[in-house]
């Protein structure tokens, strides 16, 4: 093979014989050049040359990204449910706010007080679980806002209440507020304070208070003056009402067949504050009757004899 080379003007050529090394190179830049152009624009068709290496691994790639983003929905999801449950616990606290209110207002009323010092009428300033129901979520900064506002509240209410029971306590520490008598007039000491063989279970266990068996639906009656705390059904108790008398005194009153009081009633001594039942953990229609002082519960019996004049 033979290249022969014309230069311009001067009408003289060269010949060049080319060797095999050259014929090679020569057949090499030919065939490489259109192979070059192909891959250029297989590149640039190619999802900008990227899907063709993700070719090599198509498969293992789409399991990855779907992983990924499962595992991301499932984070937003923990997250979401993490937050609901926050506002429902937002909602069980506003509902608190609002019971704590009420209390506060039936009591201030009751006890004729001042209403600027104690005014509980004021409408709690968060709304309710409406929204999330509605299903708008809250964001996790909302949470935050409302537990800080919510604290604050629930702070303030209990400095209002805890003000209102020294009140109470002070202006009712008379003969009355102390606890003389049985809570029944018809009826009999069934069973006395201390250790006793338990009716339930047959083993030794003590017995918090003193039983007044007598006819069910007969008059229970507060042993003194003093503020009901507590008229619901409780475990073992059955109907109980809890009346605190001030000066560290409280009184209980169990297996009541209705409660006629209601928390946040001043009552009277001598007043019927519920019917005579056998609910809760009872043999028989009886008040199981309970003293406190200081926090601690006592045996009743010294209280109940005061009552002989
Ligand atoms: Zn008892």
């Amino acid at each position: 093979v033979k290249l022969i080379l014309v230069s311009q003007g001067r009408g003289r050529s060269h010949c060049i014989t080319l060797g095999l090394w050259a014929k090679a190179l020569i057949t090499l830049c030919a065939l490489g050049l259109p192979c070059s152009v192909a891959a250029l624009v297989f590149l640039q068709y190619s999802a900008a040359g990227v899907g063709f290496w993700q070719g090599f691994s198509q498969s293992a790639w789409v399991d990855a990204q779907v992983e990924r983003e499962r595992q991301a929905r499932g984070a937003h999801i923990d997250a979401q449910n993490k937050i609901n449950a926050l506002a429902v616990r937002v909602a069980e606290l506003q509902a608190r706010l609002v019971r704590l209110d009420a209390l506060g207002e039936r009591i201030s009323t009751n006890a004729k007080l001042d209403p600027e010092e104690f005014d509980f009428s004021q409408p709690p300033a968060l709304g309710g679980p409406q929204a999330e129901v509605a299903g708008q979520s809250y964001s996790a900064s909302e949470l935050n806002a409302m537990l800080e506002q919510l604290t604050a509240k629930i702070d303030e209410r209990q400095h209002k209440l805890e003000s209102l029971g020294d009140w109470i306590a002070d202006q009712r520490i008379t003969r009355d507020a102390v606890i003389t008598g049985a809570p029944v007039n018809i009826g009999w000491l069934s069973s006395g304070f201390g250790r006793r063989t338990d009716p339930f279970s047959g083993r030794l266990e003590m017995h918090e208070g003193v039983d007044f068996s007598g006819p069910e639906g007969s008059d229970v009656m507060a042993v003194a003056s003093g503020l009901v705390t507590y008229s619901a059904d409780k475990t073992g108790y059955g109907n109980l009402v809890e009346i605190n008398h001030g000066n560290g005194f409280k009184t209980r009153y169990g297996h009541c067949k209705e409660n006629l009081v209601k928390v946040g009633d001043v009552v009277k001594k001598g007043q019927v504050i519920a019917l005579l039942g056998n609910t809760g953990r009872s043999t028989g229609p009886h008040v199981h009757f309970e003293v406190y002082k200081n926090g601690r519960v006592v045996d009743p019996a010294s209280y109940i004899r005061n009552t002989v004049p």
